[in-house]
């Protein structure tokens, strides 16, 4: 065949295989459209898992009637116009492909009216072919209607699912828009029955309550909010305590500037947020929000833009991981930390004793803390029920003081609120633990010589790795030299890990420095041994403790970092609150 150039329809068929692979992706576009107008009410209807109907409607700015042909001309854009509004795009799209792509595979229709017009226009398209603009009645706003979708490309039409697989790729992404944007109401049909309409959430309280909607409401239960700004970055949003940590890596959405990512950067820095706090395994929760200067962020580095590239991302690795793991390092046991979220469910919803009577999941915020104080107050004031109940001093300890020593292995201790319940080894692992790392952050690494220099074969590039970031591997108690292009001698290691295997370390760490640019796997190793140190070093089952022993623990647990969980996530203690104990025995009935 001689050299061609290609048909202006093919072109756009060619690129919707990239940016469209199914309805779902249709919609992912239509609703960022509806965003990036700057909507605050959107609507999206679906038939047949979107293969048969996709409709978006929108309130946002709309289009003139002389840029509609534009809209869905190839490479045409209102978002940006020169390279440098490229390098500080703040708008999701900026590509002008997807209203092509679509409607060269599809039956499409646009309608709009643009601002202050006085009357809407619409344009219709068959696989990509325009018709002219007809006068259509429309609201100020956009509305896109893409019908049977991939018609004309039997072969993508045969990739396509079972219809309630493709509803359900659709709804994860309607789902992802909905908490990227909290200012815009999210309204989803489906085969003309309402799946969600979600109202804007212009507080915390209507955030959450959207959260919680998509994440599920254990989620929130188990969510502390957090919120955190530093050189030019700020980071919010809601992570789960460790205990509610999950099989799967299904319940992590993380936002960079409005726009949902999954970076391996960034994911990385949350999970070392939370390293020590979770079980092998398992994988945390959360919801975050961060925001920083566009211009440090490509986000031209994907068809798709899930993927981005951040211009510095060690500085951004740390802040995200300092900022998780100062927010877990505030789950210490009956602590109240400001950065936690409101009580949920709202006071109003749970009433009376609600917050006390949650133990675990509420102690954090400083809303449930006033609830706590006003129910104690309450308790205090209200005639006792029967003439042996006893209460606690409305200023005793959130852990109370230690009543027994139950089958060697738990402590009952009896707090203003009831009756909490302490698992003493648990609870000892973690006070040991936190003490064993702070006595190593104090005096440092110290390093031991390795006997035997022990030389490893790398790759040159590992090897130039190993060189520029030399300095930070010393202060970790590792000492490397480079033997040869492509080889590193392992001089020393961290004395604790004496008896480590000088290899496999380096090779993690390498493994670290090459994806992320930087490594924390001898801080990992460091306390994974520090952490079975602790464990052996605990306080075991059997051993019977004293009551000024009993009460010891409880003040420790107190004061101590992330003593709500063990070391394994799992809780150190819970609560029975007098309300919980009086249903037990249906009293007051
Ligand atoms: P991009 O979003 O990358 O600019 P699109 O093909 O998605 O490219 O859209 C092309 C243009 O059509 C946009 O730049 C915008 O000006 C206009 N447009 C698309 N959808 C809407 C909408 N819902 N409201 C207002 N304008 C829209
Ligand atoms: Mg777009």
């Amino acid at each position: 065949m001689p050299i061609q150039q290609l048909p202006a329809q093919l072109i756009d068929q060619i690129a919707a295989g990239e940016v469209v692979e199914r309805p779902a992706s249709v919609v992912k576009e239509l609703l960022e459209n509806s965003l990036d107008a700057g909507a605050s009410r959107i609507e999206l209807e679906l038939e047949q898992g979107g293969v048969k109907l996709c409709r978006v409607r929108d309130n946002g700015i709309g289009i003139p009637r002389d840029e509609l042909a534009l809209a869905l001309a190839r490479h045409a854009t209102s978002k940006i116009n020169s390279l440098s509004d490229l390098e500080h795009i703040g708008s999701l799209g900026f590509r002008g492909e997807a209203l092509p792509s679509i409607a060269s595979v599809s039956r499409l229709r646009l309608v709009s009216r643009h601002g202050e017009d006085q009357e809407g226009w619409s344009l219709t398209t068959e696989g990509g072919d325009q018709q002219t603009a007809s006068p259509a009645a429309h609201p100020t706003g956009t509305s896109v209607e893409v019908r049977d979708l991939f018609y004309n490309t039997p072969a993508r039409r045969r990739f396509l699912k079972a219809e309630r697989t493709e509803f359900g790729h659709i709804q994860k992404v309607a789902e992802k828009i909905a908490l990227s944007r909290f200012s815009a109401a999210l309204q989803l049909k489906h085969n003309d029955r309402v799946v969600f309409d979600l109202p804007a959430a212009a507080d915390r309280q209507k955030q959450e309550e959207r959260v919680a909607r998509v994440c599920g409401r254990t989620f929130m239960e188990h969510a502390m909010y957090l919120e955190h700004e530093r050189d030019g970055m700020r980071l919010s949003g809601w992570i789960a305590r460790p205990t509610f940590s999950r099989s799967q890596p299904d319940l992590q959405h993380f936002f960079l500037n409005g726009r949902a990512v999954r970076d391996k950067v960034l994911g990385h820095a949350v999970r070392a947020g939370y390293r020590d706090v979770l079980y092998q395994g398992r994988h945390p929760a959360y919801v975050l929000y961060l925001e920083m200067d566009p211009a440090l962020v490509d986000v031209n580095a994907h068809p798709s833009k899930l993927e981005v590239r951040l211009r510095d991302s060690r500085t951004v690795h740390d802040f995200v991981r300092r900022t998780v793991d100062a927010t877990l390092a505030g789950t210490t046991a009956g602590e109240t930390s400001g950065a936690a979220p409101a009580a949920w469910p709202p006071a109003a919803e749970s009433g009376g004793l609600s917050a006390a009577q949650r133990g675990l999941t509420f102690y954090s915020t400083a809303s449930a803390v006033r609830d706590q104080l006003g129910a104690y107050r309450k308790l205090m004031e209200s005639p006792p029920i029967g003439p042996e109940r006893e209460l606690a001093p409305a200023d005793s300890p959130p852990l109370g003081f230690a009543l027994a020593h139950l089958h060697g292995a738990f402590i009952l201790a009896q707090s203003g609120d009831g009756l909490v319940i302490v698992d003493v080894h648990a609870a000892h692992e973690r006070i040991t633990y936190e003490r064993l790392k702070r006595s190593v952050s104090e005096s440092g690494v110290q390093v031991q010589p390795l006997l035997i220099p022990h030389a490893i074969s790398v790759t040159a590039r590992q090897a130039d790795l190993c060189e520029q970031h030399a300095e930070t591997i010393a202060k970790l108690g590792l000492e490397l030299t480079r033997g040869g292009e492509r080889s590193i001698t392992v001089r020393a290691l961290p004395a604790l890990l004496g008896s480590a295997d000088p290899e496999a370390l380096l090779q993690d760490v390498l493994a670290d420095l090459e994806e992320i640019g930087k490594t924390d796997q001898v801080e990992r190793k460091l306390d994974e041994l520090l952490a079975s140190m602790a464990c052996h070093g605990s306080l075991r089952a059997n051993r019977s403790l004293t009551t000024d022993e009993m009460n010891a623990l409880l003040r420790e647990m107190e004061t101590t970092e992330r003593s709500d969980q063990c070391n394994h996530g799992r809780p150190t203690w819970t609560v029975l609150s007098l309300q919980e104990l009086d249903r037990l025995f249906s009293r007051g009935r």
